[in-house]
């Protein structure tokens, strides 16, 4: 077993830490809130006063924070975790955030002979808790396999998707699919609807048909279709619109760094910033369903 510290203990970073602990690993966790720190202590963590202090002597540290500000801060400068890392810890940082800055803390690592590789999650706040998330990384392979041994107590599928910053483009990539087959098969649903389908014998010749995709399949946007989809819950997250909002600009900055011609994105983009705006930023990512069931904007 190992001994790791967990820093960043929200919807998402507390569970995996306490999947840690269950799983019999020696952690010691720092979060800015003392609640967050509280409920970890009570589910068996120890609780340090920094970052710094819980990553002294551990083998490895898990970073789950919001932003690439977040990140930077947390482990570069002279205050930062770099600066302290014995070179034998081994730094995974599971947040989602710009490939650009994934690469520049993996550059200064790597610079001081420390292991690091960006690993975000996709799954959610249920996959967390139920330590059945997927890891994307990106890194060296040995670092790759050092983190494999800890990861596979959080996660079920571990993916290698390549060097440094490679974990937070597939992430991008693959939410920036996710938003735009969500808007598609509202858009399907609803034309179904007002022709005077029932959605769910829809969303079943969709299923069988080559409309088929993973909305529909355990995520339908449209209400009664599915009990447990947040759909049927007053679009109760999930995955909040704030989030997709967040992850499709992460994922159109990747485009346009990269010369990329991207129209689907960047219209969902659009409609899904326009529906935060309306006051949704709240809800489930699905209920993009209602912004599209406003008939007062089409005249
Ligand atoms: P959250 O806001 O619930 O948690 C973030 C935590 O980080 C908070 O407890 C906050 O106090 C702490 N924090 C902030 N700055 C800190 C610092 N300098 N030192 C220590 N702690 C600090 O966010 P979340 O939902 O847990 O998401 C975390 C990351 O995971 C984000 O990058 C998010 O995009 C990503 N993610 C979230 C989901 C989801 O469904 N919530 C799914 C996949 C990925």
């Amino acid at each position: 077993m190992a001994k790791v510290a967990f820093i960043g203990l929200g919807n998402m970073g507390g569970p995996m830490a306490l999947n840690l602990v269950r799983t019999g690993h020696e952690v010691a966790v720092f979060d800015l809130s003392a609640a967050a720190c509280e409920s970890l202590r009570q589910g068996g963590a120890a609780v340090a006063g920094s970052a710094v202090e819980a990553a002294a002597a551990v083998d490895y540290v898990v970073t789950m924070l919001p932003a690439g500000k977040h990140v930077a801060a947390t482990y570069l400068g002279e205050d930062g975790l770099l600066a302290h890392l014995d070179s034998a810890t081994t730094a995974l940082d599971c947040s989602t955030i710009d490939a650009a800055t994934a690469r520049r803390v993996g550059e200064a690592a790597a610079a001081r002979g420390i292991g690091f590789m960006d690993a975000p999650v996709s799954g959610g706040v249920a996959a967390a808790a139920a330590g059945t998330l997927a890891f994307m990384c990106g890194g060296s392979e040995a670092i790759f396999e050092r983190a494999r041994l800890i990861l596979t107590d959080m996660g079920a599928n571990i993916f290698h998707a390549g060097p440094a910053g490679a974990g937070q483009v597939a992430k991008g990539c693959n939410n920036m699919l996710l938003a735009i087959h969500m808007i598609g098969t509202c858009e399907a649903l609803e034309m179904g609807v007002r022709n005077g389908l029932d959605p769910a014998v829809l969303s079943q010749i969709m299923l069988a048909s080559s409309g088929r995709n993973w909305s529909l399949e355990v995520y339908n946007p449209y209400p009664g279709v599915m009990e447990k989809a947040p759909a049927s819950n007053d679009y109760k997250p999930g995955f909040m619109v704030d989030l997709m909002v967040k992850d499709l600009g992460l994922a159109l900055d990747i485009a346009r760094h990269s010369g990329c011609d991207n129209p689907m994105g960047h219209l969902a983009q659009t409609l899904y910033s326009e529906h935060q705006a309306a006051g949704n930023g709240q809800l489930d990512f699905s209920s993009i369903l209602r912004r599209l069931q406003r008939t007062e904007d089409r005249g």
